[in-house]
C-alpha cells in the first residue's frame, strides 16, 4: 500500500490524471506522451478490451462497441431525459438493466455505466502507476459541480470497482480554482467557467489565506462541446439531404464520420477562419458512391451555435444574482475545459464580466491540478490549503400539500448536517414516509427524488402529536443520508441516499401522490409562518413590479386582465394572513408566484 494520492479529472470526451511531486503538482502523461486520454472504451471482436487513445483510433470501424461519453449515463434512471438524449445520439446500444438503470451492451455482454467508468478510471490508475513505477491505491476525483447524489454516488463505486480507494469527490471548478491559487496567497474572489464536453458549470469563489470558499454554484448538465458538434453535424446532413434526399444519421458508420470531422473542425475553428470537411465515400446510392465536401466558416460556427452561448452567459447572471454578487467584484475569471478555447466564448465572457480570462491555467489540466492538490492536503496533516465547497442543490422533504420543505438550502458549505421536528398529518396515524427531494421548486414533484423510506411503528395519537425529527447529512464528497426518527419512542429510519435519482417526472409525481397516506406536515406554526413570509416577498415584488408591468403592456388590453387578477390575488393572500388560513394562502401564493413569472417574461420580451 502506498499513500500517494492521484487526482483524476474524469471527464466526458477526456480524462487526465495528475499528483502533487515535492509539493509541485504536475500531470502525468499517457504512454503516447499526451496529457489528457479520449474517455472511450472499446470491446473487440476478440473480445478484448481497448482503452483511452486505441480505442478512439478504431472508433470509426468498431462504433457499434465502443463507448464515449460514458459519464451522461452515470448515476441515471432508465428512461430519464439525459438517458433518453443520449439513446438517440449513440452508436452504442444502451439498455434497461434491472434496477430500472442503463446499462451498455457490447458484443452481447451487458456493462453497468459505473463499470465502463471504472476502465477509464483504471486507465488512468495504470498511466500513473507506469510514471511513479509503484502501485496507486488513492484518489481523489472531480465530478461537475451540478452533478447529483446518485451521480456522486455512481462515481464513487467506478472508483471502487477500478480498485481505487476514492478519498473524495470534488467539484470539477472548485478543482479549477484550487490549482489557479495554490501556492499564490491571493485574496480575491474569482469565477471559474467550465465548458467541457457535455456539461456546463460556472463558480463563484473567495480565495484567501489558503481558504477556498465557494460562494455559489451553478451549471447545465445538458450543455456542453457535443451540443456544439451535433449543430455542425445537423447543418452539414441537412446540406447533404438537400442535395441527395439521404439521411445520413441513419447509417452508423457516417454519422461516427460525421461526429469525428464536426468535433475536429470546431476546434480547428478556434484557430483559423475556415475549416474543410471532407468525407470521401460517405455513403452510397444505388451504385453510385457519395462524398460530403464543404467548407465551414468561423461566422457559421458561431452562428449556428449563438444560443448556446448565450445559455452559458445567462447561468452566469443568474448565479451572480443569487449570490448577491456585483459583476465587478470578480476580479479573475479562470477558464476550463476544451469548449473555452472557442473565441467566441472567450470574447463573451470577458463581454460579460469585464475581465480578460486568465491565460496561466491550461484548460484540459487545471482540474486535475486542482485534485491532486486536493489529494495531498487531505493526507497531509498539516496542509494549508482548505476547501470549503457547497451544495450545489437545496435538499429537504415532501410535505403535506404536496409541498417541497427543504431543510438544506442551496448554496450551503459542505460537509454539513441539520435537523428538523415534523408531525403527523392524520389521527393514529402510525407511519411517515420521507421522501428526499433535491431542488429549487415549491412543489414537492417539481424537484428531483433521490430516495424514500418509511418511518413506523409511530405512537397513536391526534394528529399533529407526534414529533418525528429528520436529520439530512451532507458528506464533503456532496453524499447525502437522511434519518427520521420518532422522538417519543427513538424509533429509528435512516437511509444513504443513492442512485434513485433520474426518474421521470411521471415516476415523481405516482410516488408523490402514492405517499399522501404517509404525510409528514411542518408543526402548525411553522407552516403558517413560512407561507406567510413567501406571500410578503411576492406581494412586495407584486407591488413593486406594477409600475414596469403597466408600462410594458400600456396600450395593449390583454395585460389588463393580468393586473386585475394580480390585484385580487394578493388581496385574498393578505387576507388569508388575517386569518391564518394555511391552504389558502398557499394557493394564493403559488398563483402569485405563477403571475409574476409571467410579469418577468413580459418585461423582459419588452426590454428585448
Ligand atoms: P473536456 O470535457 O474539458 O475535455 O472538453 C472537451 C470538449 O472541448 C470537446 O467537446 C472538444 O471538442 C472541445 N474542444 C477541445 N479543444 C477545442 C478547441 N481547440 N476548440 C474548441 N473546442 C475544443
Amino acid at each position: 500500500m502506498s499513500d500517494r494520492v492521484i487526482g483524476i479529472d474524469l471527464g466526458t470526451t477526456n480524462s487526465c490524471v495528475a499528483i502533487v511531486e515535492n509539493g509541485t503538482p504536475v500531470v502525468i502523461p499517457n504512454k503516447g506522451g499526451y496529457k489528457t486520454t479520449p474517455s472511450m472504451v472499446a470491446i473487440m471482436e476478440s473480445g478484448k478490451r481497448l482503452c483511452g487513445h486505441i480505442a478512439k483510433r478504431q472508433a470509426i470501424t468498431n462504433a457499434e462497441h465502443t463507448v464515449y461519453a460514458a459519464k451522461r449515463l452515470i448515476g441515471r434512471k432508465w428512461g430519464s431525459p439525459a438517458v433518453r438524449q443520449t439513446m438517440e445520439q449513440a452508436s452504442y446500444k444502451i439498455i434497461e438493466g434491472p434496477h430500472d438503470d442503463v446499462r451498455i451492451e457490447l458484443r452481447s455482454h451487458s456493462y453497468s455505466i459505473p463499470e465502463i467508468s471504472a476502465y477509464i478510471l483504471q486507465e488512468m490508475k495504470s498511466i500513473a502507476e507506469e510514471y511513479l513505477g509503484g502501485t496507486v491505491d488513492k484518489a481523489v476525483v472531480t465530478v461537475p459541480a451540478y452533478f447529483n447524489d446518485g451521480q456522486r454516488q455512481a462515481t464513487k463505486d467506478a472508483g471502487r470497482i477500478a480498485g481505487l480507494d476514492v478519498i473524495r469527490i470534488i467539484n470539477e471548478p472548485t478543482a479549477a480554482a484550487l490549482a489557479y491559487g495554490f501556492g499564490k496567497q491571493l485574496e480575491r474572489k474569482i469565477a471559474v467557467f467550465d465548458l467541457g464536453g457535455g456539461t456546463f458549470d460556472i463558480s463563484i469563489l473567495e480565495l484567501g489565506n489558503g481558504v477556498f470558499e465557494v460562494i455559489s454554484t451553478a451549471g447545465d448538465t445538458f450543455l456542453g462541446g457535443e451540443d456544439f458538434d451535433r449543430r455542425l453535424i445537423d447543418w452539414l446532413v441537412f446540406g447533404f439531404q438537400k442535395e441527395h434526399q439521404i439521411d445520413l444519421r441513419k447509417d452508423k458508420m457516417a454519422l461516427q464520420r460525421l461526429k469525428d470531422v464536426a468535433e475536429k473542425a470546431k476546434c480547428e475553428l478556434s484557430t483559423s477562419r475556415e475549416a474543410d470537411i471532407n468525407l470521401p465515400f460517405i455513403i452510397s446510392k444505388g451504385s453510385e458512391a457519395l462524398h460530403l465536401q464543404r467548407t465551414v466558416t468561423r461566422e457559421k460556427l458561431e452562428e449556428l451555435t449563438s444560443d448556446l452561448v448565450d445559455r452559458t452567459i445567462s447561468i452566469c447572471r443568474n448565479t451572480l444574482i443569487e449570490a448577491d454578487i456585483e459583476k465587478s467584484a470578480i476580479e479573475d475569471v479562470i477558464l476550463v475545459g476544451g469548449m473555452t478555447r472557442m473565441p467566441k466564448i472567450q470574447e463573451v465572457v470577458a463581454a460579460f464580466f469585464g475581465v480578460e480570462p486568465c491565460k496561466g491555467v491550461h484548460p484540459d489540466e487545471v482540474v486535475a491540478l486542482g485534485a491532486a492538490i486536493q489529494g495531498s492536503a487531505l493526507i497531509e496533516r498539516e496542509s494549508d490549503v482548505l476547501l470549503l465547497d457547497v451544495t450545489p442543490h437545496s435538499l429537504g422533504i415532501m410535505i403535506q400539500g404536496g409541498y417541497f420543505h427543504s431543510l438544506i438550502p442551496q448554496n450551503t458549505t459542505v460537509p454539513t448536517q441539520t435537523s428538523h421536528v415534523y408531525t403527523t398529518v392524520k389521527d393514529n396515524q402510525t407511519s411517515v414516509k420521507i421522501l428526499v427531494l433535491q431542488g429549487e421548486s415549491e412543489r414537492a414533484e417539481d424537484n428531483e427524488l433521490l430516495g424514500e423510506f418509511i418511518l413506523s411503528g409511530l405512537r397513536r395519537a391526534a394528529k399533529g402529536a407526534v414529533d418525528i425529527e429528520v436529520t439530512f447529512e451532507i458528506s464533503a464528497d456532496g453524499i447525502v443520508s437522511v434519518s427520521a426518527k420518532d422522538l417519543e419512542n427513538g424509533q429509528k429510519q435512516a437511509i444513504t441516499v443513492t442512485a434513485t435519482s433520474g426518474l421521470t417526472e411521471e415516476e415523481i409525481r405516482q410516488m408523490v401522490q402514492e405517499s399522501r397516506d404517509y404525510l409528514v406536515d411542518q408543526k402548525a406554526n411553522e407552516a403558517f409562518e413560512k407561507q406567510k413570509q413567501a406571500a410578503e416577498k411576492l406581494i412586495d415584488e407584486m407591488q413593486t413590479l406594477f409600475p414596469r408591468v403597466e408600462t410594458a403592456i400600456a396600450g395593449a388590453d390583454f395585460g389588463q386582465d393580468a393586473i386585475k387578477k394580480a390585484r385580487s390575488l394578493m388581496e385574498r393572500a393578505q387576507k388569508a394572513i388575517a386569518m391564518h388560513d394555511v391552504p389558502t394562502l398557499g394557493d394564493a401564493t403559488e398563483s402569485l408566484g405563477r403571475t409574476l413569472n409571467m410579469f418577468r417574461g413580459v418585461i423582459a420580451k419588452t426590454k428585448a
